[in-house]
């Protein structure tokens, strides 16, 4: 069953019912596969669009019978889903990508082990859990550093800078005791460039071009495509992604995000199993687009090697820019030639909520940019310039 072509008719069961699992749903929806999305949240975003949903917490046994009876075969849109609940879920039907995928990148620790294992580079790094731990490392690998807790956190969450061993010091006083952290020497990158990668049952292996990402404030803020790098980086950055979605023997969709420096070093940093930010940019400018590829591997589908057609740009779209309740700007957007509006239709805007995009496509990649500039303004936002 887990190499069988998952029949038209048939449903996919979705842990998490974000955007993610939105897009996932509509793409399998083109496909005529059913899905049903389980989310503890009840206004989840995908619901929406799924034939099923349930609103349940994940450890009732009423929701585990409900889905598991339901489901022909499962995957998650996101990597904080407990891996106990996947591993015993896929007992009863297919998991892809695997529980133990989930399991290690679920923990950055795990996760740099395993990229290290498969031959790609990192930045120096070590375990922390006590603050002679935190000053060793800092005196071994040498500061600035970042610390980070292993798991639980997103978007810049759970992070702090040490810039030197004083800091180290005043930070291991505020370690929590059972928690377990990692200390990264910092990289002064001169680019963020993240690599979509699909591999099918079969091994059929494929990669999106790498895409340049901007974050402010720990978040995402935009993706362009075609990325800044030269083309022995785009070489390199591809098959550091095809060694590791190879070894780890993944079967979906993964997005591995990596630092660029100017020495032309790649050193990986985090990767995440399943359809990513950084890769929306492929519903609109590229076929077919992560979620459809997604989809398409978890089912059993073989994976297509994708096409790529535009330069193009994605701007991530905040709570902060709708607070006050005024959509007039966003309809404004909306109705520009060459820019795609996706609304995720959530219903709270909060402050560095993600609650939509725009893709942005022109025929080159300033033009894409300036353009996106123009658009984030007009939507009230700042455009952080290289951010
Ligand atoms: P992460 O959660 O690991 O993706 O970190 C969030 C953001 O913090 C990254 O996208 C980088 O911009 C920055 N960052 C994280 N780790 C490092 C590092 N070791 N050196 C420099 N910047 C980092």
């Amino acid at each position: 069953m887990d190499s069988e072509l998952m029949p038209i008719g048939s449903t996919l069961g979705i842990l998490g019912g974000g955007q993610l699992g939105r897009m996932m749903a509509l793409a399998a929806r083109v496909l005529g596969i059913r899905t049903m999305v389980w989310d503890p949240q009840p206004e989840s975003p995908a619901f929406l669009v799924a034939d099923h949903h349930l609103s349940e917490p994940y450890d009732s046994e009423a929701a585990w019978d409900a889905f598991v009876s339901r489901v022909d075969r499962v995957t998650y849109e996101f990597e904080n889903i407990n891996w106990r609940l996947a591993q015993r879920i896929a007992e009863e039907k297919p998991v892809f990508p695997s529980f133990d995928i989930l399991r290690i990148c679920q923990e950055r620790l795990r996760e740099k082990d395993a990229a290290r294992a498969f031959g790609l580079a990192t930045t120096p790094y070590r375990r922390v859990q006590t603050a002679q731990d935190l000053l060793d490392a800092a005196k071994d690998l040498g500061t600035p550093g970042v610390l980070k807790t292993v798991s639980g956190g997103y978007d810049g969450k759970g992070q702090v800078v040490i810039g030197n061993a004083a800091e180290a010091i005043a930070v291991g006083q505020q370690l929590e005791a059972s928690r377990v952290y990692i200390y990264e020497k910092w990289v002064a990158f001169t680019r963020e460039v993240s690599v979509v990668v699909a591999r099918d049952v079969h091994g059929n292996l494929v990669t999106y071009p790498a895409t340049e990402n901007h974050h402010h404030r720990g978040i995402l803020d935009y993706s362009v495509v075609p990325a800044g790098v030269s083309e022995k980086e785009r070489a390199a950055l591809e098959s550091a992604a095809r060694q590791l979605a190879s070894g780890l023997e993944l079967v979906g969709v993964m997005a591995l995000e990596f630092f660029v420096t100017d020495q032309g070093e790649i050193l990986f940093n985090e990767m995440a199993p399943r359809p990513h930010n950084s890769g929306h940019w492929t519903i609109d400018a590229a076929w077919p687009s992560q979620f459809m590829q997604h989809v398409r591997a978890v089912a059993g589908w073989p994976v297509l090697t994708p096409r790529w057609w535009s330069p193009v740009v994605m701007v991530n779209l905040l709570g902060d820019l709708f607070l006050d309740g005024d959509w007039s700007r966003l309809t404004r957007v909306a109705a520009m030639d060459g820019v795609q509006l996706h609304w995720y239709e959530k219903r709270e805007m909060r402050p560095g909520r993600k609650v939509g995009h725009v893709t942005i496509l022109a025929d080159s990649r300033d033009r894409a940019l300036a353009e996106a500039r123009r658009i984030k303004e007009m939507l009230g936002g700042q455009w952080h310039d290289g951010a």
